[in-house]
């Protein structure tokens, strides 16, 4: 009976999962799929509570205080998060998500070997592969965390010939997994923590080269092995729950660092090798001979009170500078004055999937004024107006017209099309691609350097003064 409900439980909780991630699909549904997947984790963990294990008692202090303790932590840290520092924060979750895996996976082979507990050959090997997944889910995630938040360079943590060192550690870690494999129980648990320690390195050392800009790509493959791991754990207790959940964030994970891959139009090998990006500085306006033309705010306001229709692209500038209200503001200005306002949304605009989205949403954007790329391109020759909001890189026609730049390939918006275009950005510096942008010294571009925040209040100051 109890393991009825239990499983029937399970049952609801893995539906709860599936229909919570189909509804993040879209901004209108994400807020309710995300209440509803914690509700099927919800009710997972309490089935969980009563799993009838086998000669070892539940120990329901440790399990509840853990679960105060990881609560508190976590609706903390996510009230507190800024947006910008969101993929951080997916980061070190995801690495605490590994160390767990690894963590099971220690106890069990500390059982193994001191013979409290048996593992068939297919148990064994999975426990071998939670080990190792976990842990380079772990070490990667955390390295990921720190370059993300800039406490270290890549230039730091790589060595001469990294690539070299990598496939050393990653033969030497798999070659270990084999050997206790074959060697079953004869061996002692000094070899399993061998192994974890191998494993930890290499989880380091795998995620070193990779440019700090590429942590979005590698953040989703981490998220991926995690997600791998704890199914494999899944497997070893034969819990259906942590299966089901554990492959459909492994899938998830893999679907999206695939996707992220293909916006950029990099193969993912391409992103592990690492060194893309950041390139130098420039100054105010100017690119070599090349001048870019500036506009200023009081002349802005007046094309834009004049126009008739607005297209706003916002990039990672607009996060940086958290100007998505006053944003909305100028929008609402301009709508009362009779012009049509559309946002187009670049799919890797920002830092992460759905940054802009989930930015723009938080300041009451409207969901039927974004327009996606396809939209955006086909509606671009007949704007009067785009204004680019700490945009640089998904508006760069290098993309399209540069076979030696390294974003050549990757879709852009066809900003230049449109009849005017302004560029709120503080300087002339590059963005994640670490490339000059051509369209900046357009005569129909116009620069307005400054904070986009900033930039967005003294348009809308401009604007009412018409
Ligand atoms: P970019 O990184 O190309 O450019 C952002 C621009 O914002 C910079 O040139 C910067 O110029 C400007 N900026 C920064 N802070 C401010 C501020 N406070 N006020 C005004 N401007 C500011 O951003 P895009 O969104 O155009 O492109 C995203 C890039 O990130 C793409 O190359 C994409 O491939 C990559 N990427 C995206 C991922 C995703 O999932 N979305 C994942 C991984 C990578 P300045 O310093 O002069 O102000």
């Amino acid at each position: 009976m109890l393991s009825t409900i239990i499983n029937l439980s399970y049952l609801v909780g893995a539906l709860a999962f599936v229909i919570g991630l189909r509804r993040l699909s879209s901004p209108d549904t994400a807020r309710r799929g995300n209440i509803l997947a914690a509700i099927g984790m919800s009710i997972a963990i309490i089935a969980t509570l009563f799993y009838p294990f086998s000669g070892a008692p539940n120990n329901y202090a440790w399990i509840i205080g853990g679960a105060i303790i990881g609560g508190i932590i976590g609706f903390v840290a996510a009230k507190r998060v800024q947006m910008t520092a969101m993929p951080q924060m997916v980061s070190i979750f995801n690495g605490l998500g590994g160390a767990c895996a690894v963590a099971l996976a220690i106890v069990e082979l500390l059982h193994y070997y001191n013979g409290t507990a048996d593992l068939s050959g297919g148990q064994f090997a999975v426990v071998l592969l939670t080990l190792f997944i976990g842990a380079v889910a772990f070490t990667g995630s955390i390295l990921a965390y720190l370059k993300l938040d800039g406490k270290v360079w890549d230039s730091q943590v790589t060595l001469p010939g990294h690539t070299y060192v990598n496939i050393f550690l990653l033969l030497v870690t798999v070659g270990m997994c084999v050997y206790l494999f074959m060697q079953g129980p004869a061996l002692g648990f000094g070899w399993a923590i061998a192994l974890t320690v191998i494993a930890l390195i290499y989880g380091f050392s795998f995620v070193a080269p990779i440019g700090g800009a590429d942590m979005p790509v590698v953040i989703s493959l981490l998220n991926s092995f995690t997600g791998l791991s704890a199914a494999a754990a899944g497997l070893i207790y034969g819990n259906q729950i942590m299966l089901v959940g554990g492959i459909l964030v492994g899938a998830s994970g893999t679907i999206l660092t695939v996707l992220m891959c293909q916006a950029m139009n990099r193969s993912l090998f391409n992103v592990i090798i690492g060194g893309f990006g950041g390139g130098a500085k420039s100054s105010k306006g100017q690119d070599g001979d090349q001048v870019a033309k500036e506009v200023t705010v009081s002349d802005a306001g007046i094309q834009l009170f004049y126009s008739k229709s607005v297209i706003v692209v916002p990039g990672y500038g607009l996060a940086v500078a958290q100007a998505q209200k006053v944003c909305k503001e100028m929008d609402d200005l301009l709508e009362a004055n009779g012009v049509d306002v559309k946002y187009a949304i670049h799919p890797v605009a920002g830092r992460m999937p759905g940054h802009m989205n989930v930015l723009l949403a938080e300041a009451d954007v409207p969901y039927p004024k974004l327009i996606d790329l396809d939209d955006a391109n086909a509606a671009l020759p007949d704007t009067d107006i785009v204004i680019i909001v700490g945009a640089n890189d998904v508006v760069n026609p290098a993309a399209i017209d540069d076979p030696g730049s390294p974003i050549y390939g990757m879709p852009v918006l066809e900003v230049w099309k449109a009849k005017n275009t302004i560029v709120l950005k503080r300087s002339m510096s590059p963005g994640y691609a670490g490339i000059q942008n051509p369209l900046f010294f357009n005569d129909n571009n116009r620069m307005l350097f400054g904070d986009a925040k900033d930039s967005l209040q003294k348009l809308v100051k401009a604007i009412k003064e018409n």
